[in-house]
């Protein structure tokens, strides 16, 4: 764990990861775990608002969509919003996000997925609203170790009280890999989100 607290990972090598197609991290197949814990999240609800942090294009946004919630997903790459949408066949518009200067949304165009093009720490629930689950996988895993307190915070912010949060972490041994996705102890998922 104190191998990894100084880690960087700045936008621009997010950024270029995409650019490369060092993109490991995207999975084509529906997660296992959405499958497994899907009722834990919907808790027989439906038409829910469903954020995915740090999104990228994952494909379960397609499917929860289709599931009839609506979704609404964060992420700085602009290719991989734009990869999400054409790998899917999905025509969408894009517009500014006046509040967030630079930041632009990618809507499908039936209106059921949003995507913000920015940076996490410049959403806040006046913009987005808030949110009745949360699918955090590759998210507060790939977030810098120095940003993770910030990042809880806001997302606390983003939920509704009734919410249903899966959050999925990954476990090994932090002094044999530099991370992303870096490793998050149990104690101290238990002392960010209380
Ligand atoms: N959750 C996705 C992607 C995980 S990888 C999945 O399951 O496939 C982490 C993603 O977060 C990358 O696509 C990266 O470009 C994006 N990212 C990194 N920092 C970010 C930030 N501060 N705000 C929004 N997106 C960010």
């Amino acid at each position: 764990v104190g191998s990894q607290k100084e880690r960087v990972v700045t936008e621009e090598e997010w950024l270029q990861k995409w650019e490369t197609g060092n993109i490991g991290f995207h999975k084509e197949e529906r997660h296992p775990l959405l499958q497994k814990y899907l009722d834990v999240l919907l808790n027989g609800r439906s038409g829910l608002r469903i954020f995915f942090p740090l999104c990228g294009k994952a494909v379960e946004m397609k499917w929860l969509a289709d599931m009839g919630h609506s979704v609404v997903g964060v992420e700085v790459s602009e290719q991989a919003v734009k990869e999400f949408f054409s790998e899917h066949s999905l025509p969408y518009c894009e517009e500014p996000v006046p509040e967030i200067s630079g930041a632009k949304m990618f809507q499908s165009t039936s209106g059921n997925i949003s995507l913000y093009c920015c940076s996490i720490y410049d959403l806040s629930s006046s913009i987005v609203g808030k949110f009745d689950g949360v699918w955090d996988r590759g998210a507060l895993v790939a977030v810098n170790p120095c940003d993770r307190q910030r990042y809880a915070s806001l997302m606390i912010n983003l939920v509704e009280k009734n919410s249903s949060y899966l959050l999925v972490t990954v476990s090994y041994d932090p002094n044999k890999h530099k991370g992303p996705p870096f490793y998050v102890p149990e104690s101290e998922i238990k002392s960010l989100f209380g």
